[in-house]
């Protein structure tokens, strides 16, 4: 392995073995030290004669660019705002813990255990009970769950499991008396809990769900059965090992006095207790299983449970939205089981929340890690001169460069759905309600998308270092791939906002008012129904590509007209084919549809904040990520843009220059990017990309067992 580290190290190698030849040891190691203080700064500062034409593809660029000043602690209170304190609480309990960081080799049943003693540990010991802040200050628990999720992710879905799922089912859909009942049990882990909807046959349809809840009149009870092994809950988090309740989701059957005999009054949720409290065994008439070993997140216990005519208190009916009397009568103020069941969902969006939100948590610590390891790697180099940082290359920029700036984007862009989602939980507002049940749908599916392929591509940056498990990406990689999946398949969840989307235009189109988010699309439909303007599609200056009216007005354009000629396929194809298949016909329109709506509600959001930026230098920097962004996202959909001449031919070639050249200015305050995200080292824990090299190699060697 000394040999291998040396390989890597040509330029130290001989610089020892020169010294080594002249027998001085005092001034061998101040050579040594001169080397490596000079090779690790041109690591940062690569000299200029790299980039003199002829040699890297760079060239051009390295003549115009100029450095941007980053203070990197000032651009990190900007980010992080007041919840910086509980963050670092967190990062500092585990840190003091050693003992109760996940090690890389890790059994199924020991990670489970360990999860549980990790979140028992920072309720119980470190103080940090997230359960109050659901409610209260929703910003302040999602901030915290970013934070343990980056110390393990299993820690995260496991706090998420109990507080947003279970405790949340409880706060959201339940009353007081439930909120009484179960508040203390909930927020100390007491009352372990899991949300059990999924069932072996419905997972993203919940509609289709057959677990039924049967109320029994002369017992004052409900009776829940799983009336099919189709309808058996399955992946249900904390079932497996650790949970003593669970929120079930089922359809309420009341007796009727008709010839019917019952009445299907929809799916509902009911607290059904599994497991004794005192000796923890399974209570009569559940049935549970081991879903098993996973991808990933094998530090939480996914379970399933088949239900045998288990009796339920009548209060254990979470009554928010509908409840039945001690006669058998039924009562809500919502008048269709199809507005019960939207009301239901909509207060859940709160899980979906925190999974964008930590989504992006990951996908700042995959970056760190990458642009740190490439900071410092060097292979190849112009003839006769010291081998460069991977990261000078064009093609690393491309790679990890606008992942950067996509992760400011996302950050702004989900501190903003917080702050709605907040907002809402206020003012139960019925248009902000839709508002955010899209946005959430619509951000965590893109964040979530994005970040699982960027993790891939970062462990590819990496080379085969990437490969190694102490350097997080396998992990990271496993256990945020199901982020996609659960609460809610990405792929159903576009299509809410699609929906929504076209809900939106066809009915407040002609006249009535648009909510915020969407209000722009009235203005862009314009623009979007005249023929784009010649003489701007030509503008090619630097200026003109970097102003955000420029940037917005081609996103907003591009979501228009999407949206106007989906409007019309579909109006075409349900003549023939239905509606049903007729937005099948459309899908992927429709799925492109959202996905450019959200990328504009994200730069709306981010040249928002880059303007709100006190400090001037931080507000630079954020400029220039939020313009690479912009113009790399326009890049990448250069083919519609150029299709209906948006953009004439001499602009695309210049937005692709300018890309080009923001990444490289980005690259040169990487490092100061990358720091100012302020996650601390042992949560990166990339000994190769986080340290001085020889530091670095000697951590990994001794981690090998060398
Ligand atoms: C690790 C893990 C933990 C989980 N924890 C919980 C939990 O605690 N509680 C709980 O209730 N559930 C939990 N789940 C279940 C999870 O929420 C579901 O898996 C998820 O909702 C997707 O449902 P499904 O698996 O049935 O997928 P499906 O809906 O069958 O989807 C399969 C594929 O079909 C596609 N598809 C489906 N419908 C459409 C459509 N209309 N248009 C186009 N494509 C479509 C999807 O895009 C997807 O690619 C968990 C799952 C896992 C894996």
């Amino acid at each position: 392995m000394l040999n291998y580290t040396r390989k890597m190290d040509s330029d130290e190698a001989d610089a020892t073995n020169r010294t080594a030849e002249s027998g001085d040891s005092p001034d061998r190691d101040r050579a040594a030290v001169a080397r490596r203080v000079e090779r690790l700064s041109s690591h940062l500062n690569p000299p200029p004669e790299l980039f003199i034409n002829g040699g890297l593809a760079v060239a051009p660029c390295a003549a115009r660019a100029k450095k941007i000043e980053v203070d990197k602690d000032r651009l990190s209170a900007y980010m992080r705002g007041k919840y910086r304190d509980v963050q670092q609480g967190v990062y500092d309990y585990f840190n003091s813990r050693p003992e109760l960081q996940t090690p890389l080799e890790i059994s199924k049943d020991d990670h489970r255990e360990l999860c549980m003693r990790q979140l028992m540990g920072l309720v119980r010991e470190a103080g940090i009970r997230p359960f109050r802040y659901i409610v209260d200050e929703p910003a302040k628990y999602f901030a915290i769950l970013e934070a343990v999720g980056g110390v393990d992710m299993s820690l995260g879905i496991k706090m998420g499991v109990q507080y947003s799922l279970w405790g949340g089912s409880v706060l959201n859909l339940g009353t007081k008396k439930h909120r009484d009942k179960y508040f203390e049990g909930i927020d100390n882990v007491e009352y372990p809990g899991c949300f059990a909807m999924t069932e072996l046959h419905h997972g993203s349809n919940v509609q289709g769900l057959q677990t039924v809840a049967t109320f029994d009149p002369f017992t004052d009870e409900f009776i829940i059965d799983t009336p099919n092994d189709g309808a058996i809950k399955w992946w249900i988090g904390n079932a497996a090992v650790h949970g003593k309740f669970a929120t079930v989701f089922a359809k309420l059957v009341l007796p009727t006095h008709d010839t019917k005999g019952v009445s299907d009054m929809g799916v509902h949720a009911f607290i059904v207790p599994i497991r004794d409290m005192k000796t923890h065994n399974t209570l009569p008439g559940v049935e549970i299983h081991d879903c098993g070993h996973k991808v990933g997140l094998n530090g939480v216990d996914n379970g399933a449970l088949k239900f045998h005519s288990v009796r339920i208190p009548r209060d254990n009916l979470l009554n928010r939205f509908g409840d039945v009397s001690r006669d058998g009568k039924y009562t809500s103020t919502l008048p269709s089981i199809n507005k019960r069941f939207a009301a239901t969902l909509g207060e859940l969006v709160g899980g979906r929340v925190g999974l964008a939100y930590s989504s992006v948590g990951v996908l700042k610590i995959s970056v760190i890690i990458a642009v740190r390891y490439s900071l410092l790697r060097h292979q190849f180099g112009p003839p006769k001169q010291p081998e460069i940082s991977i990261l000078d290359y064009q093609s690393q920029q491309h790679k990890l460069m606008p992942m950067l700036a996509s992760s400011y984007a996302f950050h702004f862009a989900t501190l903003h759905l917080v702050d709605k989602y907040s907002e809402m939980k206020k003012s139960h507002d019925e248009e902000l309600v839709g508002d955010v049940h899209t946005l959430s749908a619509g951000l965590k599916a893109y964040v979530t998308s994005y970040t699982a392929k960027s993790l891939s591509v970062c462990r590819e940056a990496c080379g085969g270092h990437g490969y190694a498990a102490v350097n997080r990406f396998g992990s990271l990689r496993n256990d945020h791939d199901i982020f996609q999946t659960f609460e809610g398949d990405n792929t159903v969840l576009l299509q809410q906002v699609a929906g929504y989307l076209l809900k939106q235009y066809q009915e407040k189109f002609q006249g009535g008012t648009l909510t915020v988010t969407w209000n722009y699309l009235r203005e862009s439909m314009n623009s979007y129904l005249s023929q784009p303007n010649p003489v701007t599609a030509r503008w090619e200056g630097e200026d003109h590509l970097r102003d955000p009216k420029f940037q917005l007005d081609a996103f907003r354009y591009r979501t228009s007209r999407l949206l106007q000629s989906v409007a019309v396929r579909l109006r075409k194809h349900t003549k023939n084919l239905g509606s049903f298949g007729a937005w099948n016909r459309c899908l992927n329109h429709l799925l492109t549809l959202a996905e450019s709506h959200i990328e504009t509600v994200i730069l709306a959001k981010f040249i928002d904040s880059v303007r709100s930026c006190p400090d001037s230098g931080s507000r630079d920097a954020l400029k220039l990520l939020c313009d690479l962004y912009a113009l790399d996202r326009i890049w990448n959909d250069i083919g519609t843009y150029r299709n209906v001449d948006y953009v004439a031919p001499n602009k695309a070639k210049a937005i692709h220059k300018l890309t080009e050249l923001l990444s490289f200015q980005v690259k040169n305050v990487s490092k100061e990017l990358v720091d100012a995200f302020d996650i601390p080292d042992y949560v990166t824990r990339a000994p190769i990309g986080m340290q001085a090299t020889e530091e670095a190699y000697s951590h990994y060697t001794q981690f090998a067992g060398f």
